[in-house]
């Protein structure tokens, strides 16, 4: 028996490299039309031109200059939170609906982690060739074969991560005009060390931490087991077929005939352990469900492709509910709470998208806020009392606005007819206007309203484009 020893330092555990081997199957297929999908929106975005009524060039645009954002033709500026906070609320209910029907299935088919580490996985292999090959190649003793085909995988990891940084880093600019600076040395220094950081990041995460990052940095993946429930589908091994009375059994001659396994109780499991070998994450499912399977399905085709070879039905691992194979699960109650909490966050995506949809519809074109400034009145050589406001006025379209403020409720001599403010795009502009009243008229005044239009609007008299602002007066103490 091995002693243990208080206080001496445990041996460090050693991390063994998974190498998935290949496969082929729908799953599979279903991953590489997900990941050409990804790629061809991500690198083909910033390229493509949008000239729409915001004219930002781009269908995708975080101008971080101009505190906005451009989606085609929607302008979203940091004021308009509620949008931002529908945003948020959408994209997590949406996992949270998908880990309640199919569990981990954003991790193995759309997160950018699986992703990328699945696009670096193709390149080692196109490089090294399959599985096998791939580790006798990690065994052997470095060489000038080693070496070339380690340094050649290296290098296009190398110019996907870069392609990559340099891709996101255009999302935030004009595409053409970043990528010339980029190459001519003259961006911003913030791009290159968005690139820089980027391009690391990228190497490291999907060509060294891999599956580590699914198994144990991601925080979405710790909370998975709470969204999920008996009505969750997810990838199940069918212990009791594959198992049957006499356990897993290699395809001897007389286990070979369809039926013969049933026949005698032999699990159509024959052992090969094939469906373990091509786990990105390394889990054997017929140990049943772990929180480490990211529901990649590519254990499905492994298996099935064994199936189909012997004779025997597919679906020996698939996804379904774990109730439809497991006694304990199927003594386990759907409850009443369970469907609610499927229901619930259903319902709460469905809400968020129509309150999304709304917000949109309903952006506001400028925000303005109009405050009596200090002090509140000054008295003028005839007697008459002057006061002076504020008006912030922020303009949230894609072009410069000038603005016509109009004042209601007041003694026509009081102002000038009107109070012009030009603001350029995504800026905040400061202005004042003052009022003038006599003494009498300001015994008795309590407020006013200020009205502004945009100026367009003003002169086609479109009075649903102004904002109204009841202001309080107060004369205070007249100085
Ligand atoms: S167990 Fe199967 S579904 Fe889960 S991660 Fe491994 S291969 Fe993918
Ligand atoms: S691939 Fe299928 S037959 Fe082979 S070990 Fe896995 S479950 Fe058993």
């Amino acid at each position: 028996m091995q002693a243990v020893i208080a206080g001496a330092a445990k041996p460090a555990r050693k991390i063994i490299p998974i190498v998935p081997y290949a496969v082929k199957g729908k799953y599979r297929n279903l991953k590489t039309g997900i990941l050409l999908l990804a790629y061809t929106v991500y690198f083909g975005l910033p390229w493509l031109t949008w000239h729409g009524a915001a004219r930002s060039g781009q269908p995708l645009l975080f101008d971080l200059a101009n505190s906005r954002f451009f989606l085609f033709d929607i302008v979203i500026f940091p004021q308009d939170l509620m949008v931002l906070m529908a945003i948020m609320v959408m994209a997590a209910t949406m996992l949270f609906v998908s880990a309640a029907l199919y569990g981990r299935v954003f991790c193995g088919f759309f997160c950018f982690q699986t992703l990328w580490t699945d696009a670096f996985r193709m390149i080692e292999g196109w490089v090294q060739g399959e599985a096998q090959a791939r580790i006798r190649l990690m065994k052997q003793p470095w060489g000038l074969e080693k070496i070339a085909k380690l340094g050649l995988t290296h290098a296009l990891w190398l110019v996907l991560a870069l392609a990559t940084a340099v891709t996101f880093t255009l999302y935030f600019a004009d595409a053409r005009q970043l990528i010339s600076a980029i190459w001519e040395g003259r961006a911003p220094m913030a791009a290159y060390t968005a690139i820089a950081t980027i391009t690391a990041t990228t190497y490291v995460a999907a060509g060294f931490a891999r599956e580590n990052i699914c198994r144990v940095a991601c925080p979405y993946g710790k909370f998975q087991s709470a969204m999920q429930d008996p009505l969750t589908k997810t990838v199940v091994y069918d212990a009791a077929r594959g198992e049957r009375t006499q356990g897993r059994q290699p395809p001897a001659k007389a286990l070979k005939e369809p039926g013969s396994r049933q026949q005698q109780g032999v699990g159509d499991c024959i052992d090969c352990g094939y469906c373990v070998n091509v786990c990105p994450t390394g889990v054997d499912i017929r140990k049943g469900f772990q929180i480490d399977c990211i529901a990649c399905g590519l254990c499905i085709d492994a298996c099935n492709t064994i199936m189909k070879s012997i004779q025997l039905p597919t679906g020996l691992i698939d996804f379904r509910q774990a109730a439809a194979v497991e006694p304990a699960a199927k003594s386990a109650t759907i409850s009443f709470a369970s469907r609610l909490k499927q229901y619930g966050y259903l319902g709460l995506m469905a809400l968020a998208i129509v309150f999304f949809a709304y917000k949109i519809q309903h952006l506001e074109p400028f925000v303005a806020n109009i405050q009596q400034d200090q002090p509140l009145v000054t008295r003028m050589s005839n007697g008459d009392l002057k006061s002076r406001y504020i008006v912030r006025l922020t303009n949230k379209e894609a072009q410069a606005q000038t603005y016509v403020l109009t004042l209601q409720g007041l003694p026509p001599d009081a102002s000038p007819a009107r109070h012009v403010m030009h603001v350029p795009s995504g800026k905040t502009y400061a202005s004042t206007f003052s009022i003038v009243v006599s003494p009498q008229v300001a015994q008795t005044l309590q407020g006013f309203t200020a009205v502004i239009t945009p100026m367009e609007a003003h002169e086609r008299a479109e009075p649903e484009q102004a904002q109204e602002f009841s202001l309080a007066y107060s004369s205070g103490q007249a100085h």
